[in-house]
């Protein structure tokens, strides 16, 4: 049990037997390198991004439950039942989203391109280098919305972003379960760099391995961070991000490349002993009005 929170057992358990070894080191590269190899074969197929999304979470999921890092986070039956729901709406009210900006922005985003003489996408590029480009430059986008969120307090509560981390315990399901308002500024970044730019279909490839970044950057699992937590966020680091304490929340921006933190001075590193706002996690009443009301003992809001 953790002295901080007698509530959740945060213990931290790693990986030791040969079958965890080969899921710490190799899990993450494959699945990214399994992903983007899936997205070419038919890179505007309407069903890719649900099916990889579900497959990931799939995998993630299971494996959690026979290797978790900490056993204490592991969510079953009616709040497992309640939270695949609430995934399932908030995703689909995502793509409503995307939906209704792209009906909005595209024909004032279509001018500026045109009168700023922004049509410079590199279209006759290989496939696999726009994608990067939409991948790196929307989550740059998403790290500067993401730390506005956490150091300006109207952004704090506006989004809604306290509700993503008020959960103590961590899994790859939690990429989904953010508040309504928050909708907006997630999917804002590659709606403006697909509209201004006339991107095309590497917004696709960039938005699925965004997706499934996410997914293994909250996983409950023992996760390997060398090489490829140069550029990838790894879920060491973005859990950091969801630590009860105020310096280490404040770090680790960026939820799927985690180059920009590293580019701007924010990346840290160390395990996270204390997961959520506070000591206490709030009901989903109370995550819900966080917009309005930040629960008493939240410790990681910005200061007004
Ligand atoms: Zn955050």
């Amino acid at each position: 049990m953790n002295p901080s929170n007698p509530l959740i057992d945060n213990q931290y358990h790693e990986a030791s037997s040969p079958v965890a070894l080969v899921v710490k080191y190799t899990l993450q590269p494959i699945i990214l390198v399994g992903v983007v190899a899936i997205w070419l074969t038919q890179p505007d197929h309407p069903l890719l991004f649900p099916g990889v999304v579900i497959a990931v979470q799939l995998i993630l999921g299971l494996l959690e439950r026979r290797l978790p890092a900490r056993p204490g986070w592991l969510i079953r039956g009616r709040e497992m039942a309640l939270n695949l729901f609430l995934v399932f709406i908030l995703s689909s009210a995502g793509a409503a989203v995307g939906v209704a900006y792209a009906q909005l922005l595209a024909a004032p985003l279509d001018g500026l391109r045109q009168s700023l003489h922004l049509d410079i996408w590199p279209h006759h590029w290989p496939l696999l280098v726009q994608m990067l480009m939409v991948f790196l430059s929307s989550e740059f986008i998403w790290y500067w919305l993401h730390r506005a969120e956490h150091r300006w307090q109207p952004v704090w509560r506006f989004s809604g972003h306290g509700a993503h981390h008020s959960f103590k315990r961590l899994g790859a399901l939690n990429f989904g379960l953010n508040h309504p308002f928050e909708l907006f500024l997630l999917v804002l970044p590659a709606a403006l760099i697909e509209l201004t730019f006339g991107v095309g279909v590497a917004v696709a490839g960039a938005t699925v391995l965004g997706v499934v970044q996410a997914s293994i950057a909250h996983a409950n699992l023992d996760l390997n961070s060398k090489w490829i937590g140069l550029l990838f966020t790894t879920n060491g680091y973005h859990i950091r991000h969801h630590s009860s304490v105020l310096e280490q929340s404040n770090t680790n921006y960026g939820c799927s490349a985690i180059i920009w933190d590293r580019i701007f001075g924010t990346f840290g590193d160390s395990r996270t002993a204390d997961a959520g706002i506070g000591p206490t996690e709030p009901t989903l009443w109370e995550k819900f009005l966080m917009p309005i009301r930040e629960p008493r003992d939240s410790r990681i809001a910005p200061r007004a």
